[in-house]
């Protein structure tokens, strides 16, 4: 373990070797490392503190919203597009132009659709023996 591990020992409040940060909200003290040379940390400081809600701000703007706005609508009709599709995310995800937790959500979403596929196929195949039974008639 590295020295930044060691949590301060309790009861003994704020000293000099603390270098966590001291601000304390609702009863509850912050406890993030302090910026170096002061007592409050990256979210707490004024100096830093307009950093860290834009920090915030581009971190939540990254959890949602298009990943690839400019990508062509998705029409998977048999298993040839399907494995044709997912190729196509696997390549972007080696170039880095598709994250892994998107390709991760494609990955589950494409296998929807392969179950929506087979389920299709059947229905088609029972149809097709159904009419052929009836015929024999
Ligand atoms: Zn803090």
């Amino acid at each position: 373990m590295g020295k930044s591990a060691v949590a301060p020992l309790p009861g003994r409040g704020v000293s000099m070797n603390d270098r966590r940060c001291t601000r304390v909200t609702h009863g509850k003290r912050c406890g993030s490392w302090a910026r170096k040379g002061k007592s409050l940390c990256f979210r707490h400081d004024p100096a830093s503190a307009k950093e860290a809600a834009e920090a915030s701000r581009r971190g939540g703007d990254n959890n949602r919203g298009a990943v690839l706005p400019d990508a062509a609508d998705v029409d998977l009709k048999n298993t040839e597009d399907v494995r044709q599709f997912l190729c196509h995310c696997i390549s972007q995800v080696r170039r880095g132009d598709l994250g892994v937790k998107e390709a991760n959500c494609i990955g589950i979403l494409t296998s929807y659709v392969m179950r929506a596929i087979e389920q299709g196929d059947v229905e088609k195949r029972l149809e097709a023996l159904e009419e052929h039974v009836h015929g024999q008639r």
